[in-house]
């Protein structure tokens, strides 16, 4: 998810969709956490860029992320060290971590990073512009009362994206992945006391009419949408 221009929200397949100068504008990448589908384009978009940038992308992670980047990708084996290159004073990307509950700002926006409940650490993204603009980025999760709380200790939220991995036919195996079914989704959503536009992410293609079709019955007063691929938002 691209965040006006220079911020990126995760790093996955959709990346692949932006031209190389949008790529060369990218300043800082927040990631949620550590599974392929988040960060695969990383590697890629480090690579494409090697010659365009003056200063290093900043990747922003939990403690636990960030060591499975520098483990498992960035180690020479699946990728060079591009923290360490061209030059190890002057790398195309830096490391940042943070806790869950920090608040990171660049330039007036305010990314607070929010505990969320998957199978590997994972937070989820309270976004806030100059302006006083929000949204909120859940990532992968199941049930949890920490994204719901955090988010409610505002006064409001304009956006909320929100995974729903699995339609009710694939509940266990929701729970075994820690992602929401739309059961479990919409049991949660009860604890939000704000009224954001709401679209849905991170299901297959194929699932996806069976999933608006259970969230529509259980939710018949909420108008609740579908993420599309290039989905812009002005706020
Ligand atoms: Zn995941
Ligand atoms: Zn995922």
């Amino acid at each position: 998810m691209l965040v006006d221009d220079d911020v990126l929200i995760d790093c996955g397949s959709g990346v692949g969709d932006l031209t190389l100068d949008e790529m060369a504008n990218i300043r800082h990448v927040f990631l949620t956490h550590s599974h392929l589908d988040h960060v695969a384009f990383l590697p890629l978009l480090v690579d494409s860029i090697f010659e365009r940038i003056e200063d290093p992308i900043v990747i922003h992670g939990l403690p636990a992320t960030i060591q499975a980047l520098r483990e498992h990708i960035f180690n020479w084996a699946i990728w060079p060290d591009f923290a360490k290159l061209p030059v190890v004073n002057k790398p195309v990307m830096s490391y940042q971590e943070h806790m869950a509950g920090d608040i990171c700002e660049v330039d007036g926006r305010k990314f607070e990073a929010i505990p969320m409940n998957h199978i590997v650490p994972t937070v989820g993204y309270r976004v806030e512009s100059a302006q006083g603009k929000s949204f909120a980025f859940t990532g992968d999760t199941s049930t949890n009362d920490s994204f719901w709380q955090a988010v409610n200790c505002y006064s409001s939220l304009d956006l909320l994206l929100l995974e729903v991995a699995f339609s009710n036919e694939y509940e266990a195996l929701s729970n075994t992945a820690r992602h929401y079914c739309s059961n479990t989704m919409v049991e949660d959503l009860a604890k939000l006391k704000l009224n954001p536009e709401i679209y849905l992410t991170h299901h297959k293609p194929e699932e996806s009419q069976q999933i608006i079709g259970e969230i529509k019955k259980l939710l018949p007063q909420r108008e609740i949408k579908q993420l599309k691929n290039n989905q812009r938002f002005s706020l």
